[in-house]
């Protein structure tokens, strides 16, 4: 039987952990991360992730030291403006708009958005880059075993590693978090999200906007260019059953449904991808690690995708890692360094959740009476200017 050494074992390669591969590759630890399903790195190849992701200011730090930013930077498009529209009044129209725009707190934009194929295609190439990262697609995490000073991992083809960390960021349904034992608290809303790109005649001038009616916000995020059309990676969340009719529809009938529910203020959307169906819940473990392991990204943390703070709060948790192995690096994987993990993450975890979850509730309310208490609500907050920044700095997880 092989058995391997490592300073970190990542268990999972979707963009959280092929981040923390590059990130902790590229500070010098020795690295092998695991998944089972090759990455698709190709939007035109069948299981092509077709979300994008926002990554917001704080998250960039982390992306430059793993070497990341210089390959993402190129094909980002900037989010200067955060527009919120509530059109929840009887006709499906804008009834307030309000703008947050980067310009009040900070020189930069809010973040920058890219497509999750493309950034599996850059992180890939990244990792090969790094001679002590192994990356191992089609192998996952099949047994975790731990003591003291070191974790032992069974891998599906039999290998075995020993690892000094084990990082877990194979999702929701972490197999190294049930492992741990560690319990999870789950909210679920009855909710999915699609999620795919349109084109569009009026340009997105670096605004995202999330539309507020009933069932979920709709969100455009802006993508750049292509073919000369402006584009928008869209996020639209509603009932289950609402997603099932919708995504069943001809194209020409689900782009007159999706024209009325953006209120047209991009003019007509062109469906320019196909749809991608995601289930949408809140979800927090009860600690961020376990003996010799800390969790990472979706398998300490689901919110539903509001404000970009899904992946966002993965980078922070990253951050709080690197920052940590790199001050102590003799010392990695430690229960001393573990327990500074989980204070330094959980409480800013806890309150992000329960905060999306209010918004994320907010949005999906149907009754007339609460959609125009929800835009009473937005329009105070609004209309304070240091209420409003400071909200701001909260969403980018500034002070
Ligand atoms: C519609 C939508 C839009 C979003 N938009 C944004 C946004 O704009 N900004 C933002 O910050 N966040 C956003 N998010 C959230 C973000 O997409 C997620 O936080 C992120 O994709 C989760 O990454 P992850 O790597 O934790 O999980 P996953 O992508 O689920 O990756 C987990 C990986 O673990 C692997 N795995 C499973 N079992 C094993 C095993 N036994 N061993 C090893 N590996 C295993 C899986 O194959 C998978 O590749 C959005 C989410 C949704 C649903």
């Amino acid at each position: 039987m092989t058995r391997t050494s490592t300073d970190i074992l990542i268990s999972g390669g979707g963009v959280a952990g092929l981040s923390a591969a590059a990130a902790f590759g590229a500070a010098g630890f020795s690295v092998i991360c695991v998944d089972p399903t090759p990455p698709v790195t190709s939007d035109t190849d069948d299981g092509a992730d077709l979300r994008t992701t926002a990554f917001l200011q704080p998250s960039v730090a982390v992306l430059q030291a793993a070497g990341l930013w210089a390959r993402l930077e190129p094909y980002a498009a900037a989010l200067q403006v955060m527009r919120i529209i509530d059109a929840g009044g009887e006709v499906a129209e804008p009834r307030l708009t309000k703008d947050f725009n980067a310009a009040d707190i900070s020189d930069l934009p809010f973040g920058w958005n890219l497509p999750n194929w493309l950034l599996r295609r850059e992180m890939v190439a990244r990792l090969a880059e790094l001679p002590n990262v192994d990356f191992r697609p089609g192998t996952g995490t099949a047994r975790l075993l731990t003591r003291t000073g070191e974790a032992l991992v069974t891998l599906t083809g039999g290998a075995q590693i020993r690892a000094r960390m084990v990082i877990a960021a194979d999702g929701r349904n972490s197999v190294v978090r049930q492992a741990l034992g560690i319990p999870v608290k789950t909210l679920r809303y009855g909710q999915k999200a699609l999620a795919f790109a349109v084109s569009h005649p009026v340009p997105h001038q670096n605004v995202s906007t999330e539309i507020h009616r009933s069932g979920g916000p709709f969100t455009l995020v802006p993508l750049p260019d292509r073919d000369g059309l402006p584009r928008s990676a869209v996020v639209w969340m509603e009932t289950g059953p609402e997603v099932a009719r919708l995504q069943a529809l001809p194209v020409a009938a689900f782009e007159a449904e999706m024209n009325a529910r953006s209120c047209q203020i991009l003019g007509p959307l062109t469906l320019a991808s196909r749809l991608t169906v995601w289930p949408i819940i809140s979800q927090i473990a009860e600690r961020m690690a376990g003996e010799r392991c800390a969790l990472m990204a979706e398998a300490a943390h689901v919110v539903p995708p509001i404000g970009a703070q899904g992946l966002n709060m993965s980078l922070a948790d990253l951050t709080v890692l690197l920052d940590l192995a790199k001050a102590a690096p003799e010392d990695i994987g430690s229960a001393k360094m573990l327990d500074a993990y989980h204070r330094k993450r959980h409480w800013d975890v806890q309150a992000r959740v329960t905060g999306i979850d209010a918004l994320n509730r907010a949005s999906m309310m149907g009754a007339q009476g609460l959609r125009d208490l929800r835009a009473t609500a937005l329009n105070a907050l609004y209309s304070a200017a240091p209420v409003r920044r400071t909200l701001m700095k909260a969403g980018l997880g500034v002070r």
